[in-house]
């Protein structure tokens, strides 16, 4: 029998069913992208074969794009060697707000994309910007610090983070162009260009180039302020420098571990202040503990360039504030988390005893970046929270939150005084870590499992805060909050905080795969879970939940609902009004 009918309604289905990226041709910026009145950006068209360049057809809302924006573009027959060919316009901009159409062709090859450009309010709202991520902060983080910070009894906490009364809230959408999952590349580098893009990309999208350097680029934020404002910028991290969420304040690459390029990034847009790990990759390769591949020495070149150079909590605290320009290099690679550094001692890497505390990196940046009249944006990263949860170790990851939200006070105390700020917290993606109760070393039975307390058997953990500093006395307490990741390799559970260092739930095999560390396997009680991961994961991973977003100030009531990342950058940008003509 025919159903006749059915033909019709399929047809009017397909041009609804088939996204416009499904064409041969591939167009950057891609389809749906929001991009601000004057942002640069490169528009690369790749045709899926080689095409005569007489037949190429680019129109912007039907006009031809060489009347729009006054030159040629760059047409490479074949490129990177392939039976293809491109089109490429670097740092291009459009000045005029609304709906753009861009329309290719060449021969039988055609595609087209939607963009809006977007103008911002005339009148900018405020003066200063101060971003936090927590890298990785999930809502377990958040609760696990109200608790050991402040403590809960009869089901009500005991106190407030200062995240919590921030007074503006949204979740957040991480996903990126070619993956629902993310990393700290593509999701910062959202909020910094207000584009999307692909796993491990940095101010870039994901083209077929080889060169990991050459690829379609946006302007990022830091650029933006440099090149349109007279505003400082600021960067602080625990992690790295060249690590992707503070590089994702300047750089642009398809790989976030082009780590020496991005260093020569840092230094062609210069950020006033730039705190955080990762000296290696500005000292020249003949200096012990570098990791370049060349000679340049940026150390030299950031203090010739008027940096003050800080290396140590004494010389932030001595020289931090009085700076005009400030470089703070305080590890080779990644600071070390607050529990190793503060409390436990055990594991602080020996060559830098005198790491600054994250709340005294924010507090110096504040000193030196409100010296402008001209307002700042500042991004300060607690970077741990992510690096203590991919090995499985909440204790660590949750003091790196307590840190966060500790610089978080530090930035509303600013605020009391330069009410002209607008302050937003969150995190750029998120891990599959949950509380579900206690775990009581006072219960009866051999087995660990048997000592974790769920509904009315969890009760209440016992950490205390008898000093006042926001972290509890002891992290290893008899009755301690239980808290899992949903998504793991084999590793051994051990119910109990990692004391000597952090934890290090796999080894690889011969095989290359990784396996549960025997290290752990006679800690008492401790129970092997099989992994859910593949083999070739040593940890645990992202997760792909929304993230929550919260702010205050001037211009907070733009969060709200539910947003896409990109949705950050806009919101900055609209704040300090820089899409429109001054
Ligand atoms: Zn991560």
């Amino acid at each position: 029998m025919k159903a006749s009918w059915l033909v019709p309604i399929t047809l009017a289905l397909i041009p609804v069913l088939i996204p416009a990226t499904a064409s041969a041709v591939n167009i950057y910026p891609i389809d749906r992208a929001t991009m601000l009145t004057g942002g640069k950006f490169d528009f690369k068209v790749e045709f899926e074969k080689e095409v005569n360049p007489e037949q190429v057809s680019v129109k912007i809302n039907g006009k031809d794009y060489q009347q729009i924006w006054q030159k040629k573009g760059e047409f490479i027959k074949n490129e990177d060697g392939l039976n293809a060919s491109s089109l490429v316009l670097k740092d291009v901009d459009l000045t005029s707000a609304g709906d753009y159409k861009i329309e290719v062709s060449a021969g039988k090859e055609t595609g087209s994309v939607n963009w809006n450009i977007y103008q911002t309010p005339a009148k900018r709202q405020a003066k200063n910007v101060i971003l936090f991520i927590g890298d990785g902060l999930s809502v377990a983080h958040r609760t696990g610090a109200r608790i050991l910070s402040k403590g809960i009894t009869e089901g009500k906490a005991n106190g407030r983070l200062a995240i919590d009364d921030l007074s503006d809230m949204a979740f957040i959408g991480t996903s990126s162009t070619d993956s629902i999952a993310a990393d700290s590349a593509n999701t910062m580098s959202a909020y910094m260009t207000g584009h999307k893009s692909g796993v491990n990309a940095l101010g870039v999208y994901v083209s077929r180039a080889k060169d990991s350097l050459n690829h379609p680029k946006q302007e990022t934020l830091g650029e933006l302020l440099k090149r349109t404002t007279n505003m400082s910028v600021g960067i602080v991290s625990d992690a790295e420098l060249e690590d992707a969420t503070p590089a994702a304040v300047v750089a642009h690459t398809r790989r976030r571990a082009d780590k020496s390029e991005i260093v020569g990034m840092f230094y062609d847009v210069k950020p006033d202040v730039m705190l955080g790990g990762g000296s290696a990759y500005f000292l020249p390769q003949n200096v012990a503990g570098s990791k370049r591949k060349d000679d340049e020495d940026y150390i030299a070149r950031f203090q010739q360039a008027g940096y003050q150079l800080v290396t140590d909590a004494d010389s932030l605290k001595k020289k931090g504030a009085g700076a005009e320009k400030l470089l703070g290099l305080f590890h080779t690679g990644n600071m070390d988390g607050v529990l190793d550094r503060r409390f436990l001692k055990n594991n602080v890497t020996k060559k830098f005893p005198d790491q600054p505390d994250l709340t005294d990196m924010t507090q110096t940046a504040l000193d030196v970046l409100s010296k402008n009249d001209n307002g700042f944006f500042l991004m300060v990263e607690s970077a741990l929270i992510d690096k203590a949860s991919h090995p499985l170790d909440w204790e660590r990851s949750v003091y790196n939150t307590i840190m966060l939200d500790q610089s978080v006070a530090i930035a509303k105390k600013f605020a009391e005084t330069h009410p002209d700020t607008l302050i937003i917290v969150t995190g750029d993606h998120t891990h599959g870590i949950s509380i579900i109760g206690t775990v009581d070393d006072e219960k009866s039975g051999t087995e660990m499992r048997e000592k974790v307390g769920v509904y009315e058997t969890a009760g209440y953990p016992n950490y205390q805060d008898t000093n006042g500093d926001g972290y509890p006395d002891n992290v290893d307490v008899s009755k301690r909050l239980a808290v899992f990741f949903n998504n793991y390799p084999d590793y051994y559970e051990t119910f109990r905080p990692k004391l000597d260092g952090q934890f290090e739930p796999t080894i690889k095999n011969e095989k290359g795969e990784y396996i549960a560390n025997p290290a752990y396997k006679d800690v008492p009680g401790a129970v092997l879970r099989t992994g859910i991961l593949p083999r070739s994961i040593d940890g645990g991973v992202h997760s792909v939940d929304d993230l929550v977003v919260q702010a205050s100030g001037s211009g907070a009531e733009r969060i709200h609902g539910y947003m896409d990342n990109t949705e950050l950058f806009r919101v900055i940008t609209d704040v300090l009004a820089l899409g429109h003509d001054k």
